[in-house]
């Protein structure tokens, strides 16, 4: 498969949660509603459970 695009396409953003990794649809800005209640949590990790997520 082709990879040369290494800059961000915009089709995907991360969750708006400073420590989740998860990426979110455009239309998103939080992955789960867990980030979206702990947007002003900080924690040291992620509690949304998706995977690759900690
Ligand atoms: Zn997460
Ligand atoms: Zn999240």
């Amino acid at each position: 498969m082709a990879d040369n695009t290494t800059n961000q396409t915009g089709n995907a953003k991360k969750c708006a949660h400073p420590s989740c990794d998860c990426t979110v649809t455009d239309n998103a800005k939080y992955c789960s509603a867990y980030c979206e209640g702990a947007k002003d949590t900080v924690e040291i990790g992620c509690g949304c459970g998706h995977p690759g997520c900690r």
